[in-house]
């Protein structure tokens, strides 16, 4: 039995608690549920407050990633809660085993516990190879599971988003939170595996909100991972634009995962990387592409808007950037923005953290040849730290709609 095996063994037998932060909400649960069924205290943590921003400058750094600096903030003050075990409580935190500093928050994050939580281990999610010793073992059937889980995240989220403008908040958020409940009771089982069934059950909740014929203006939110998705690192940027009448649109989180694994791809083709860890990578995309494609089709089928298709993006990439730019969310964010404005969506915000270098070349430095392509697109970028100040950001959200465009 290898040492990690016999780790995660240890941790399971012990009931160890691991805490998770809460980048997104539904997708996290759902993956919480899954993780449970294995034997793991999976939990959650969504700690709110500036509080939460000062423990994490006292944590980390203030020239570190804000994203980095966010969750050591959420962790160290859930820890500090009392209501955890220190002997038996651990933190899971995930790595896209790229070349930005994402894949160094491990470590920052086992610096900042070292005098306050030195018995809490600092776990590792990749599927990079990286943290051997402490990084959860994939096995194919939990990537099954794991893929499962987040087709129904980005389901139940982009309903969510096309209901509540145009339907009663409360029972909204009740259909949300029935099938996260009721998938997250499942997790981990053969019954969880039947996407057929899942998403025919997620749709049954929303079938009763159809967004209406006369859309309002969409406005569609792309850039960094951490602080695009996360309300709590963006200052709830959904919710102020709902209030501003507008519907907002999220890409899905298997956009981003597809993102990397064709880059996983694209490293064997362009620079002769790993053909087997090529061929492995292909399967998984395929697999994962397939799950997309037939959710975007059950979306469709009920009146409500799909995801961009996944090719369609790369096609869009091909005409502004190189698909070799991989550092941060690469190429990804320009062929969004484009992807949207040629789908329609021209009102566009691009979330980054402040001094986030390789997303504000891809994503402020994309404007003037996205602009030039489409004179018509309306784009605000948006920098976020832990000292920016709300106002501002609102009132450059408020410019951005000034000219919305439907
Ligand atoms: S993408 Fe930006 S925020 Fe994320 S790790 Fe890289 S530099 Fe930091």
């Amino acid at each position: 039995m290898s040492k990690r095996t016999r780790f995660f063994k240890k941790l399971a037998k012990e009931h160890y608690t691991i805490l998770a932060p809460d980048m997104l909400p539904i997708h996290f649960e759902l993956i919480a549920g899954v993780l449970r069924r294995r034997g793991y205290n999976f939990k959650v943590v969504s700690p709110v407050g500036r509080d939460v921003k000062d423990e994490g400058l006292k944590a980390i750094h203030n020239d570190a990633c804000y994203p980095a600096l966010i969750v050591a903030g959420q962790f160290m003050k859930e820890l500090k809660s009392g209501q955890y075990d220190l002997n038996h409580t651990a933190v899971i935190m995930s790595q896209t085993g790229g070349g930005c500093r994402a894949s160094n928050y491990i470590s920052l994050l086992r610096k900042a516990f070292e005098k306050e939580f030195p018995t809490v281990p600092v776990l590792s999610l990749n599927l990079s190879g990286l943290e051997k010793d402490q990084s959860l073992p994939f096995t194919i059937p939990l990537i099954r599971q794991l893929v499962a889980a987040i087709t129904y995240g980005d389901m139940i989220m982009t309903l969510y988003d096309q209901a509540l403008p145009y339907h009663n908040r409360e029972e909204v958020e009740k259909a949300k939170v029935k099938c996260i409940e009721t998938l997250s009771a499942i997790g981990g089982t053969r019954a969880f595996l039947k996407v057929e069934k899942n998403t025919a059950f997620i749709m049954e909740q929303f079938k009763m909100f159809p967004p209406d014929a006369e859309r309002k203006p969409k406005v569609a939110i792309v850039g960094e991972i951490y602080v695009k998705y996360s309300p709590y690192a963006n200052n709830n940027l959904a919710e102020f634009l709902r209030d501003q009448n507008v519907e907002v649109v999220y890409p899905s989180l298997t956009e981003f995962i597809l993102y990397c694994i064709y880059n996983i791809i694209n490293d064997d083709k362009l620079y002769g990387k790993s053909p087997l860890v090529a061929w492995a990578a292909k399967k998984v995309y395929k697999y994962f592409l397939k799950k997309s494609r037939k959710m975007n089709q059950l979306l469709i089928d009920s009146s409500f808007s799909p995801f961009e298709d996944f090719e369609y993006v790369v096609s869009e990439a091909e005409k502004i950037i190189s698909t070799g730019v991989k550092m941060g969310e690469g190429w990804l964010i320009p062929a969004e923005m484009l992807a949207y404005a040629d789908s329609g969506i021209t009102n566009i915000v691009c979330a980054q953290p402040f001094g986030c270098l390789p997303n504000h070349i891809v994503g402020k430095g994309m404007m003037r040849p996205l602009k030039r392509m489409r004179p018509d697109i309306n784009i605000v970028p948006l920098d976020f730290d832990a000292s920016s100040s709300q106002v501002n950001q609102e009132n450059r959200l408020k410019l951005m709609l000034a000219n919305l465009r439907r």
